[in-house]
């Protein structure tokens, strides 16, 4: 072995030691409540595909179309001659779905995050993170050169103090332009399922002259009246500077988007790198999602959004009579609290025995010592699937190993 490769061996099994080691499981079916987990048929509950869209046969043949119209592959950069017809439809019924004036797609979420946070800051300026935001924005913070606040997750009055400490270092600093804040936070956490106190987070970024950026990831097209996200549920679409989600998980499809003032559009268009030096989403992709967003504004897009509660609640109930402690929110996620990470992982490896496919979510996911079973819904799920859920997790031994739950 060469040195490379012996270096790289002891640093894997450093993360082994730790119960954080992690490998791919080869899928060999679409996203499906039993999916075909290699060799085995595993009930899946671990999916992000909230509404079932992944594998519907509306985006599939909007695909198709899509391939059939506009090709396999975008050729380029939009901004070199990428800029095909699919990412505009879809970035106009972003907007039109969103309640926005635009929108920009870009190839992830992720992608999305890192473009954005960069183009609105660098060293000159402050970004406020909630503790508990995605990886997608805690790396474009760190990239972005701004200096760099964390909030006790949830905690209003934690974000206030650092604002006021925000006032007085951006009003001590001189240059080219004003120093800036913004704010990050999701709207309902991808690891806990809660949501953020979005309304007092506006009237403080108010309060400070801050932007506020929040990434709806977990809500797109599962809250509020036309299922735009929890802004729209709260009210206050209209007062966040940056509204940003992906295209990947209740709509199906995969990509990220921005949305808010057409100003911000131009400006990202400009300065965004990840959107500038990258080849467009495949044609596929785009139409896939655009025929997400159309499905999720129908009636049948509702119907489908109260199915996924109405199995929520189920799972829920069974979890609760089987002596479970649940967050109280209404949420598709699910934390089922590990506590140590080998636990987490005996307890899946437990499940999956059972036939139930449920991830043991770890660090660097989640903090050290905070491991957890992340238990996702789909309104694909029938009852059925859901009693075996409850019959797999109430033969998880309680005690210590599952601390969410009462002995
Ligand atoms: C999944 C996720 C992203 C990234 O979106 P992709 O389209 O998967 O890259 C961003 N933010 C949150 C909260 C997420 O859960």
């Amino acid at each position: 072995m060469n040195e490379f490769e012996q270096e790289l061996t002891q640093r894997l099994d450093a993360i082994r030691e730790q119960g954080l080691y992690r490998e791919l499981r080869r899928i060999n079916s679409p996203q499906l409540p039993h999916t075909q987990v290699e060799d085995a048929t595993l009930l899946n509950f671990s999916s992000n595909d909230y509404l079932g869209l992944a594998n519907d046969p509306l985006l599939k043949e909007a695909a198709i179309k899509g391939i059939q119209r506009y090709g396999a592959g975008s050729g380029a950069s939009r901004l070199l001659c990428g800029s095909l017809a699919p990412h505009h439809d879809l970035e106009q019924a972003i907007a039109v779905f969103k309640g926005a004036e635009a929108a920009l797609a870009f190839s992830s979420g992720y992608t999305a995050a890192l473009g954005t946070i960069c183009a609105l800051l660098d060293a000159h300026d402050v970004i406020i993170l909630d503790k508990g935001v995605h990886a997608c924005i805690v790396d474009a913070a760190r990239l972005c050169g701004a200096e760099l606040r964390v909030f006790v997750h949830n905690d209003p009055d934690s974000l206030a103090k650092i604002l006021r400490w925000a006032d007085r270092r951006n009003t001590g600093l001189s240059g080219k332009r004003r120093p800036r804040t913004l704010i990050v936070t999701e709207s309902v956490f991808s690891m806990e399922g809660d949501f953020a106190a979005l309304r007092e987070l506006v009237e403080l970024k108010e309060k400070h002259g801050a932007w506020l950026m929040v990434d709806e990831a977990h809500a797109t097209g599962l809250y509020g009246e036309r299922r735009r996200g929890l802004a729209e549920e709260f009210g206050l679409a209209g007062q966040i500077e940056v509204q940003m989600g992906t295209l990947g998980k209740a709509l199906g499809a995969a990509g990220g988007y921005i949305c808010g003032s057409r100003t911000l559009m131009d400006y990202l268009v400009n300065r965004a790198r990840s959107f500038i030096f990258s080849t467009a989403p495949v044609p596929a992709a785009a139409a896939a999602a655009a025929a997400a967003i159309q499905f999720v504004q129908s009636e049948e897009g509702q119907a489908r959004r109260n199915q996924l509660w109405a199995r929520v609640d189920q799972v829920k109930n069974g979890l609760i009579a089987a002596g479970f402690v649940l967050p109280p929110v209404r949420s598709a996620i699910i934390p089922l609290m590990m506590g140590d990470e080998t636990r987490a992982v005996e307890a899946a490896a437990a499940l999956r025995e059972q036939g139930v496919f449920i991830p043991a979510i770890r660090y660097p996911t989640v903090a050290r010592g905070q491991a957890r079973l992340r238990l996702t819904v789909s309104a694909a799920h029938a009852a059925a699937d859901v009693a075996q859920l409850v019959a797999a997790l109430s033969n998880l031994k309680p005690g210590p190993e599952v601390p969410s739950r009462r002995a």
